[in-house]
């Protein structure tokens, strides 16, 4: 599977904009009580990010960086309020796939944090699914 060589994203009102010049990898959706907070829904869905291959082609003024302090954040447009991408110790780890707008040649692997699902959430069939995080992956500093 080639991912597009060149994937771009923006956010719901368009002010903030992105390009990714690498490969995404380990798309997941979280199910975590937290995340379905921070992204209105009933999981988060992003990929992962190689380190620097992330440009802010437009806006990246217009982004708020939620909480303020902490290792573990999410920036967001201040307009419209699309998140982003999430950031561990000031680097960008993930993006959100609901802003993606390009095939990114990936769909989502794992489902994580099933066992803390939103009771009317119907979880989908025929993709891994985990009560937590997958044994085999690293630990993330937000994960409990
Ligand atoms: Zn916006
Ligand atoms: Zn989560």
């Amino acid at each position: 599977m080639s991912a597009a060589a060149m994937i771009t994203g923006e956010c719901f009102c368009g002010e903030v904009k992105y390009r990714i010049d690498k490969d995404l990898v380990d798309a997941r959706s979280c199910h975590c009580s937290r995340c379905r907070k921070a992204f209105s829904a009933q999981a988060s869905s992003y990929a992962l990010i190689k380190p620097g291959s992330l440009t802010w082609t437009q806006g990246e003024g217009e982004l708020v960086t939620f909480p303020a302090e902490g290792p573990i954040a999410k920036k967001f447009c201040k307009t419209c309020a699309s998140t982003l991408c999430g950031v561990i110790d000031g680097e960008i780890h993930g993006i959100t796939l609901g802003c993606l707008n390009d095939d990114a040649g990936i769909e989502i692997e794992a489902h994580i944090f099933a066992g803390s699902k939103a009771c009317w959430e119907v979880l989908p069939e025929g993709v891994p699914i985990y009560d937590t995080f997958p044994p085999e992956w690293v630990k993330e500093p937000g994960d409990t």
